[in-house]
């Protein structure tokens, strides 16, 4: 009975023990924060989008609009379609034991054969996090981007276990790429990963720039210029349709600081720091970590690497050019503690407090090869993603107990963005002079600041257009319209590394579980005339305090068998769905008046 009882509750709890892959609705109103996710389950007709008019391009964004991650966008000609980054979602707080939310792509299922290829714009996950779910569902479509992109994506696919299946390929930003209709070219961006580009589509139709993410950085670490030329060449020809461009950092006044200003005030903190040094950053900076790599060696400091991305990524940047590791300079991460604080510089990951990471377990005293001494200084070159706050500041604090100074972005400059702020954008949109823009990357807010800013350029009011993920824009003859269809746009999570559907049930139970607790109620009932035996037994966890629950049991107990008496009047002989279905009812409705709470309650009919 007991083991019975438990398998229920798991799978009560877990979902079921087969499907790992939750699908649940995307809610349109991202103000009402608690259960926004599950309530409003938007259903469009599946088949109306498919079919397309020859004479019109249309573009779909199919993630990245309400939101900073899961970037997808579908263009489409006729029968053709090409997509641009397939990224992910870290999940939000209220989707609980979720590891990522991927953008839907059920409407581009029932096209994969038409896709032409997709363009990575550059290697960061929320560009493509989501190719090892994606790829395998729409039949493997080509892949295209630069060779770190490429190489980035080489290892997440290794990881998969489906690289034999995945075709990539390698591009020169200076060489034009043709899918079907489309003619792609491509200009060199400034960003946080190298390596990362904008596309200029050439459809026939119109023109269509689309800028991945980017910055202006005239002093950059990696020192490669963004395509200024190529950029205004397309202004002095007045000849793009729509420009697409990116929105995150909208709401930020004037430029980005430049890289080099980082990489100055780290050289500082390294020549004029008398003990070890510890430096938290994004795996993917690679022009970050060259720098500190440099100014390691100018300094005299022996350097260890915490962090498997991080070894991966040097791994992956060295082989392919994109960073010069000093011979000599990288030791065994097991000898840290051992070297003269004076002379070490330790290399980390974890500067969003995640809670596996190497940073996470200095500050707990809980890192095998690092311990935290006294005189220690912690640089987190980061500042932490919206959500992450709370973990970092006690990343933070725990850190400073164990006796080190931390120097983190409030303190001193030790962190630049990898996106244009308003002067960046506003150069974006004057070199590129579109006829239409749409803000993209983003939420709603970012997006509108975004328009704002393309007014003070001289796009008019009703040439800058909101999209939501799954709006159409159709193309025709250089001129746009936002039509009245949509695609499907629901949240598909990622729960484990198993794929299949299950509803949105399970988040709704996890969060129940969570917030309430759970209320176990066995009955048992006579086999034949189907009247309860013996009192209702009642079990709780993390319901509500024992002492006043004492009470509000008791007052369940009664309920149950009053009621349980009406139901057995309106139906004679109740089946255990009927009776479970009941129970439930009865038990939710008495705890949400008595005590506005809804605990997650399992009902169990043992017939005897
Ligand atoms: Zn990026
Ligand atoms: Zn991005």
């Amino acid at each position: 009975m007991k083991d019975k009882l438990d398998r229920w509750i798991a799978e009560k709890i877990q979902g079921s023990s087969t499907p790992k892959k939750v699908e649940i609705a995307a809610s349109p109103n991202r103000g009402n924060k608690r259960r926004r996710h599950f309530d409003r389950r938007k259903r469009f007709s599946k088949n109306k989008p498919v079919v397309n008019r020859p004479t019109k391009v249309r573009i779909i964004p199919l993630g990245g609009l309400d939101e900073v991650g899961k970037n997808m966008m579908v263009i489409e000609y006729g029968r053709d379609l090409m997509v641009i980054d397939m990224g992910f979602q870290f999940p939000e707080e209220d989707m609980l034991g979720i590891d990522y939310v991927i953008p839907d792509i059920s409407w581009l299922e029932e096209r994969k054969q038409d896709i032409k290829g997709v363009i990575l714009t550059h290697g960061h996950l929320d560009h493509i996090g989501g190719i090892p779910y994606i790829l395998p569902r729409l039949n493997f479509p080509k892949l295209y981007g630069t060779k770190l992109t490429m190489g980035l994506i080489q290892k997440r696919v290794e990881e998969f276990g489906i690289k034999k299946d995945t075709i990539m390929n390698i591009i020169n930003p200076d060489e034009t790429l043709r899918l079907g209709p489309f003619t792609c070219n491509f200009f060199r961006v400034n960003h946080s990963i190298p390596d990362g580009v904008g596309v200029i589509i050439d459809t026939p139709e119109g023109k269509i720039v689309h800028t991945g993410d980017f910055k202006f950085d005239y002093t950059p670490a990696d020192q490669i210029q963004a395509d200024y030329e190529k950029l205004a060449i397309l202004g002095r020809e007045k000849k793009v349709s729509v420009l697409f461009s990116d929105s995150t950092n909208a709401t930020k006044e004037g430029h980005t600081i430049s890289e080099k200003a980082i990489g100055e005030t780290l050289d500082t903190i390294i020549r004029d720091t008398p003990g070890r040094i510890i430096i938290a950053s994004f795996a993917s900076l690679i022009g970050r970590l060259q720098q500190i790599l440099d100014s390691a060696k100018k300094w005299d400091r022996q350097v260890y690497i915490s962090g498997r991305s991080l070894v991966d990524n040097i791994d992956i940047a060295e082989r392919l050019g994109y960073i010069k590791v000093p011979k000599g300079l990288i030791h065994d991460i097991r000898k840290a503690d051992k070297s003269p604080g004076k002379k070490s510089l330790v290399l980390t990951t974890g500067s969003q407090g995640e809670g596996m990471s190497a940073l996470t377990r200095i500050s707990l005293g809980d890192h095998k090869n690092v311990k935290i001494k006294k005189g220690d200084t912690v640089v987190i070159s980061a500042t932490p993603i919206v959500g992450n706050e709370r973990a970092i500041y006690t990343v933070i604090d725990n850190l400073t107990k164990l006796g080190a100074r931390v120097i983190h972005n409030k303190i001193m400059d030790v962190h630049t963005s990898g996106h244009g702020s308003k002067e960046d954008l506003r150069m974006m949109l004057d070199m590129v002079k579109p006829r239409y823009f749409v803000p993209v990357h983003g939420q709603y807010y970012m997006r509108f600041a975004h328009k704002e800013i393309s007014h003070e350029t001289g796009v008019k009011e009703e040439d800058a257009i909101m999209m939501e993920n799954g709006n159409i824009l159709e193309l025709s003859g250089g001129k746009v319209v936002l039509s009245k269809d949509k695609v499907e746009t629901n949240y598909i999570l990622v729960d484990g590394l198993g794929m299949g559907n299950i509803g949105s049930q399970v988040l709704l139970e996890r969060q129940a579980l969570a917030e309430n607790g759970v209320i176990i109620v066995t009955l048992k009932i006579h086999k034949k005339t189907r009247h309860m035996i013996d009192v209702p037994r009642i079990e709780t966890r993390g319901f509500i305090y024992l002492k006043e629950a004492e009470e509000i049991l008791k007052e369940v107990r009664s309920q149950i068998k009053e009621k349980y008496a009406i139901l057995m009047k309106k139906h004679p002989k109740p089946g255990v769905q009927n009776i479970q279905d009941y129970v439930t009812s009865v038990i939710d409705k008495y705890t949400h008046r008595k005590l506005q709470r809804r605990p997650l309650i399992v009902p169990i009919v043992v017939e005897v």
